[in-house]
């Protein structure tokens, strides 16, 4: 077992959990953040990195994953842990500090867990296809798109008939050599603007739309995807050309443990006090998409001010004997940046 020691653990580095650190070390408090993805940046890098945002204050436009880049450059100075690619299992009270326990051996002691854990970890609805697995070893089946360019000249099968299906096939069309989106409807659940430039770039002859289809195999070798078999209704197979597929089918969003510690749950929401952020359970403080109270709005721009609340009101918890003076940044400066 790994110990560490610490002001807050925050759990979840989506964009909300990461600016809670910047706002804890305002306050001289330690993080350390734990995060069941590989990466930082929850949903933003998970499911739509090129996406522009259009209401972060300040930024008129900024790519999710950009903003995921310019809060890790913020957080920096306060010098966050992170502990990504686990899960967090266990939770134990103890008189004045909590032990938090993750599935890869990692224990850290703490004066106040900050849950900011979005939906709850989550990981793609896979396709029951026969050995799937070894396609997504070499990248030839993946679930998200990080980056454009690696589909240039590739030919791209995207599956699924929701708005992820749809963005992603309208974004992609232009770079890849070929793109064929799947559905085993003719009716995509896609925003309606969408659809309709979808239907656009059909008509052009840029995407093929294969419906009423449904994956049925892959085809390659050693792991590298050649072909996907279809299915129609009835059981005719069809084959496509295909470098990578990309199966957009949703997400499973599981709470897991975070559901058995006794905290005021409703569908999978955490209910806090506005004025905190402090669930029902001492020390423990939930913020961003996951917490809930009368008139929540699940925005970006709340859970930041939100995680301000939270480690305001965590502070009385990391030092019982110092009164906090509220100061702005501008007087105070950042860590090792000095206010002018
Ligand atoms: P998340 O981003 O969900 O991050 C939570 C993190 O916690 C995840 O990384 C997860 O892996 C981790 N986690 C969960 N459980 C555990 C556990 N037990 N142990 C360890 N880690 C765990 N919002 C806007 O304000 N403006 C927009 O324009 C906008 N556009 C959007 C477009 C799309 C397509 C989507 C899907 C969302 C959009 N949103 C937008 C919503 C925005 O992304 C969310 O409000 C925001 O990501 C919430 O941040 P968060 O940090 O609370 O949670």
């Amino acid at each position: 077992m790994k110990e560490f020691n610490t002001d807050i653990v925050v759990i979840g580095a989506g964009p909300v959990g990461l600016f809670a650190v910047f706002e804890a070390g305002q306050l001289n408090m330690k993080c350390h953040v734990i995060d069941t993805l590989e990466f930082t940046g929850g949903q933003c890098q998970a499911l739509y990195p090129e996406k522009p945002i259009y209401d972060i204050p300040a930024y008129p436009e900024i790519k999710a994953a950009e903003l995921i880049t310019k809060l890790e450059a913020q957080i920096e100075p306060h010098e966050p842990v992170f502990h990504l690619n686990n899960q967090v299992i266990r939770l134990v009270k103890h008189s004045d500090y909590y032990e938090v326990t993750t599935n890869k051996e990692v224990n850290i002691k703490c004066k106040a867990v900050i849950i900011a854990a979005g939906c709850g970890a989550f990981g793609p609805n896979r396709p029951p296809l026969q050995d799937i697995e070894k396609y997504e070893k070499t990248g030839s089946v993946k679930y998200l798109v990080n980056k454009i360019a690696e589909y240039e000249n590739k030919n791209v099968v995207i599956a699924g008939g929701g708005d992820s299906a749809v963005d992603w096939a309208l974004s992609l069309a232009p770079v890849a050599k070929s793109l064929s989106i799947i559905h085993r409807r003719p009716k995509f659940r896609a925003a309606p603007n969408s659809v309709s430039q979808l239907n656009e770039l059909v008509k052009l002859g840029k995407i093929d739309m294969v419906v009423p289809y449904q994956l049925h195999s892959l085809k390659g070798e050693n792991g590298k995807l050649k072909e996907v078999i279809l299915a129609d209704m009835d059981g005719h197979e069809k084959a496509l050309e295909a470098d990578v597929l990309l199966p957009f089918y949703g997400l499973s969003m599981e709470l897991g443990p975070i559901a058995e510690w006794g905290l005021n749950i409703d569908k999978k929401h955490i209910a806090v006090n506005q004025a905190t952020m402090e669930t029902n359970i001492e020390r423990i403080f939930a913020i961003g998409d996951i917490a809930h109270y009368e008139g929540k709005l699940k925005l970006i721009l709340t859970g930041f001010s939100e995680s301000a609340f939270a480690v305001h009101s965590a502070y009385k918890y990391v030092f019982p004997d110092t009164p906090l003076h509220f100061e702005y940044s501008t007087t105070k400066g950042v860590a090792h940046k000095e206010a002018s």
